[in-house]
């Protein structure tokens, strides 16, 4: 395996160690779903909390949607802010309901306070940590089970010489094929970072500047 495979391995359950500025900045729709081709991106395309991914998914990007830190009910003026947005997994979304989280993804790196165990368990190093993996319930059996089949097969892939065993680990952690084109889109009040677009994976994909691994 090499250096770039195995650091793409490791990476696979890593929480940002720093907090990570917006690059993007859409402003006006209407319907807040709209913003989600800009939270893939922003969120490379995996669940905020429990870092699951859209290549992991049977539906891809179907299974993750758009999720308010301040929950719509509790302060609904920033119901269509996208500096309230991240890109969470449909199950993270809906078993976090509107309950308020103390630690806000968007202004704290999850990784000062989570940290994935070799089993598949996540463990909190914080009170607050704590609170975030309770209210989102990220031990929950099935999700631990699934970290740890993932956990597994990274393991036993990555110790295999087997051409068809690197192809497979690659696929596993490259990129979903379908990256938005946010070029394209036309937010109706414009874009208060549109620089964040030259940095987006569709360009850096378009430039040859993008790795096939995420
Ligand atoms: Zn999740």
């Amino acid at each position: 395996m090499d250096d770039v495979l195995r650091q793409a391995c490791d990476r696979a359950f890593q929480y940002p160690s720093a907090t990570l500025p917006r690059r993007h900045g859409p402003r006006g729709y209407s319907d807040y779903q709209h913003y989600k081709p800009w939270l893939r991106d922003e969120y490379a395309f995996r669940c905020v909390y429990c870092l699951w991914r859209e290549r992991w998914e049977a539906d891809g990007q179907h299974g993750f949607g758009v999720e308010h830190v301040h929950a719509q009910r509790a302060d609904p003026e920033r119901r269509l802010d996208y500096d309230n947005l991240v890109y969470a997994c449909n199950l993270c979304n809906s078993t976090r309901r509107d309950v308020p989280l103390s630690l806000d993804p968007t202004k704290e790196a999850l990784g000062h306070h989570v940290q994935l165990l070799g089993d598949g368990v996540m463990r909190a190093s914080t009170a607050v940590g704590a609170e975030t993996v309770d209210l989102c319930r990220l031990n929950r059996p099935l999700l631990v089970s699934a970290r740890r089949r993932i956990l597994n097969l990274i393991a036993v892939l990555g110790n295999s010489q087997a051409r068809e065993a690197v192809e497979a680990l690659r696929e596993m952690l490259s990129f979903p094929p379908d990256l938005p084109n946010l070029s394209r889109l036309r937010p109706p009040e414009g874009n208060a970072r549109p620089d964040g677009i030259a940095a987006s994976f569709f360009e850096r994909r378009k430039r040859g500047e993008l790795g096939e691994l995420q």
